[in-house]
């Protein structure tokens, strides 16, 4: 990009590690000014040094996604300072797992509010400057166990499916002003969200993976700078999903 008024600018929740962290690298690296948003400033503050220090443009904002208000205030200051925000990587994420008999109704509250009222509500305040300029990336990261759903996830595959359809309207109402909104469904990735599996856990997954190989997070980031890019121009409500091909 050669000018800085046409740097765009990409926020990418859940930034501070994983896949989140793989997305705001490689969005970086394509010369976007990234706002890394995480729950606590040492990850997200990390991240954000981290493209600085070799040579990109970053800040860091810590925040509870799951909590609207903030995400409100947040949302205002930034568009107070930049204006517009080009780019929407919907990406932070939580499990809280249990059958159902036995999660409390906090588990599902806090897996569907962090999961899927967050893309609402950023949406919500990121999306009409973007359709004003005629020109917006949303990029939702679900799940394959939104499509599949899971025994001992009903709160998180349900909050998964959600993105899915919200994503579907989304991309209708948008999709006249040329912002778009696609969905990435990864399978099972390297993180330290599946670090918690046991070895048995693994090997049977690995079992139903005709790749035989878990999903790194840089495969996510791969398919979300496309998406993010102006080669998807003519795409949108789709799902992606990245899983070496176990769900087809
Ligand atoms: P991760 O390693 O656990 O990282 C999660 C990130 O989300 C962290 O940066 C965390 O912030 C942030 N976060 C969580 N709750 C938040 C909240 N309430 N407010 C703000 N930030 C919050 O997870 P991951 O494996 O990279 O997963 C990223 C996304 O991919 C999630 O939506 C997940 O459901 C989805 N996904 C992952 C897999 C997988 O196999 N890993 C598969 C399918 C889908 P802190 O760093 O401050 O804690």
């Amino acid at each position: 990009m050669s000018d800085q008024e046409d740097k765009k600018i990409a926020l990418v929740t859940g930034a501070g590690r994983g896949i989140g962290k793989a997305i705001a690298l490689s969005l970086a690296g394509e010369g976007y000014h990234i706002i890394c948003v995480s729950r606590s400033e040492s990850s997200c503050g990390a991240v954000a040094e981290e493209i600085v220090s070799s040579g990109g443009s970053a800040e860091a904002h810590a925040l509870d996604v799951s909590d609207a208000s903030a995400v409100e205030k947040t949302c205002e200051a930034l568009l107070e300072k930049h204006g517009l925000i080009n780019i929407l990587v919907n990406n932070a994420g939580i499990t809280k797992d249990n059958l159902v008999f036995r999660m409390g109704e906090e588990d599902w509250d806090a897996v569907l509010n962090t999961n899927l009222k967050s893309v609402f509500t950023f949406t919500k305040y990121l999306a009409r400057p973007m359709t004003r300029k005629r020109w917006g990336r949303i990029i939702n990261i679900a799940s394959v166990i939104g499509l599949t759903g899971n025994a001992g996830q009903a709160n998180y595959s349900a909050a998964k499916a959600g993105i899915i359809g919200l994503s579907k309207s989304l991309a209708k109402e948008f999709a006249a002003r040329n912002v778009t909104v696609n969905v990435v469904a990864p399978g099972f990735i390297e993180t330290d969200m599946t670090s918690i599996l046991s070895e048995e856990q693994k090997t049977a997954i690995l079992g139903v993976i005709p790749m035989k190989r878990m999903g790194t997070a840089s495969d996510i980031a791969n398919i979300t700078t496309f998406l993010a890019s102006n080669k998807s121009d003519y795409i949108t409500g789709q799902v992606f999903t990245v899983d070496g091909g176990m769900v087809m």
